[in-house]
């Protein structure tokens, strides 16, 4: 997927309409338009980068400090007991935190293994591929 393509870069160049929260040099901040709760949001970087890990150092701190400034917000809004982070940028292919506000013993409480289910893995194998991928 092209940025020309890509929905959050066409919400970005302002060709598509968002109810946007945040703006600076680095990220975008919106409401979510398929919400799990009230303020359920995106922090989107500027950039049309797939994985968040391939973000720069100053656009992974901007977009990063966007998320902890709009989630303050969000808390101090609706009280959830959390502000959860995801990240994984698979249905739009343009990385993407998404700030989920959760209260104790819902669906989120446990995530991943709750959805997910628990892996058996050699913890001494997995530590060093990790560490010999470096
Ligand atoms: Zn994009």
């Amino acid at each position: 997927m092209t940025a020309e393509e890509c929905v959050f870069c066409k919400i970005i160049r302002g060709e598509l309409p968002s109810w946007k929260v945040v703006e600076n040099d680095f990220a975008i901040g919106i409401l979510d338009t398929n919400p799990t709760a009230e303020g359920h949001c995106l922090i989107i970087p500027k950039r049309h980068v797939r994985y968040w890990h391939d973000l720069n150092d100053a656009e992974t701190a901007a977009v990063f400090n966007t998320a902890k400034t709009v989630a303050k917000q969000i808390k101090k809004a609706f009280k959830p007991d959390f502000v959860c982070v995801f990240i994984r940028g698979g249905r739009v292919k343009h990385a993407h935190i998404v700030l989920f506000p959760s209260q104790e013993g819902d669906k989120l409480s446990g995530f991943p293994q709750s959805i997910l289910g628990t892996a058996e893995i050699n913890f001494d194998d997995v530590r060093m591929k990790i560490i010999s991928a470096g």
